[in-house]
């Protein structure tokens, strides 16, 4: 098999694709004044794209794709690319390399199996999930992350624009009934909006066994609100759990994971993680790439360039042509983020519009 290596070493595993740029939540820390122009409806791929795309990337050895948007159930018939990307998953590459000739720099032959899709996950705000579960689930999804910021009925809405804490509650309940687990839950904490909640979410990780999952606030919000002060660290977060639930490292490094990830030291059920992108950074074990929903490839959440793949496959580009532009792109996948840096320019698009 054929793998995506990066001019850092780093084989590239997981595909993170925004099926739309559209979004029924106006998080603060994300979208808050309202749509920024959304793209053309011209320029959205379209479902063939997207499979043909993703059958590529899993032949170079993508083995997780993540939907993800915008609201990705805000796509109109999400399930049915659900089920055509499910198929990744049994079948394998209809194409095999044929020669030597085929074998671009830049990749590296494993010599595994034929290369399957291996998980196939999805980001939601679990607006409309609880009455979409069972489809889902059906067109052959993995599993899911639900978005909840706040346990408080009216701090959620101030948080999110929207009355909805009650839809993403049962969202939990209802993607555990059709085992669409881990079920992790993503909370983005900010200083003075939602940090006074950090233990009442760890708690609420034993009581419904699910992995919660804290997320450092990032300069990626549409409104260039972010402040350095309003990030509250995992360092911070860490120690706020652990002064009433006492948590013990799952894994002694974080790998290619975003998080690390903690039991409670008392064996109680759910998981805790802590995403640092800010304070701990982990761009040196990253395996992702990531695909807007208007076809631009992305190689870091915060890289100020696209590469634009949509173009390349809709100018009648064959297999071999699309796979040495990925390959071109992946050579360029940038060492690490430059938050932390003086010279720091902010991404060239907001979160909604990247793809969590
Ligand atoms: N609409 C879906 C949702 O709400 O989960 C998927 C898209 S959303 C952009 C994906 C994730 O990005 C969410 O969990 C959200 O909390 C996170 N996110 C958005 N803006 C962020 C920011 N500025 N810093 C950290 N995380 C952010």
């Amino acid at each position: 098999m054929l793998l995506l290596r990066d001019a850092h070493n780093r084989i590239i595993r997981d595909l993170r694709i925004s099926v739309t740029d559209r979004c029924n939540f106006r998080c603060f820390y994300c979208l808050p004044n309202g749509e920024p122009p959304l793209a053309r409806k011209e320029t959205i791929l379209t479902f063939e794209e997207i499979e043909r795309i993703c059958e590529i990337f899993v032949s170079l050895g993508i083995e997780k794709i993540r939907l993800t948007g915008g609201e990705p159930l805000l796509r109109r018939d999400i399930e049915t690319l659900i089920e055509k990307l499910a198929r990744l998953k049994v079948q394998s590459s209809k194409f095999k390399v044929q020669s030597h000739s085929e074998i671009l720099d830049g990749f590296e032959i494993s010599d595994g199996e034929n290369p399957k899709l291996k998980d196939l996950a999805l980001t939601t705000n679990g607006h409309s999930f609880p009455r979409r579960a069972v489809g889902l689930k059906r067109a052959g999804l993995d599993r899911v992350t639900i978005s909840l910021d706040s346990l408080r009925r009216e701090r959620f809405r101030e948080i999110t624009g929207v009355d909805a804490l009650e839809n993403v509650l049962q969202s939990i309940d209802a993607a555990k009934r059709e085992n669409l687990t881990p079920v992790k839950i993503n909370c983005v904490i900010v200083r003075g909006r939602n940090d006074d909640e950090i233990v009442d979410f760890a708690r609420f990780a034993r009581e419904r066994d699910v992995k919660m999952r804290f997320i450092e606030f990032m300069p990626l919000d549409s409104g260039h609100g972010w402040t350095r002060d309003a990030m509250v660290s995992a360092k911070e977060i860490r120690k706020k759990i652990t002064a009433c639930f006492p948590l013990v490292l799952k894994n002694k490094s974080r790998g290619a994971e975003t998080a690390w990830q903690y039991l409670f030291a008392d064996g109680a059920a759910g998981e805790i993680g802590i995403v640092a992108p800010v304070t701990e950074m982990f761009c040196g074990a990253c395996s992702r790439i990531r695909l807007t929903a208007d076809g631009q490839i992305r190689t870091c959440l915060f890289s100020t360039a696209e590469h634009n793949l949509r173009d390349v496959v809709r100018s009648g580009a064959s297999r071999a042509e699309i796979i040495e532009f990925i390959q071109t792109v992946v050579r360029q996948k940038e060492a690490r983020h430059t938050i932390n840096d003086a010279e720091f320019a902010p991404a060239s698009r907001s979160m909604s519009f990247i793809g969590g």
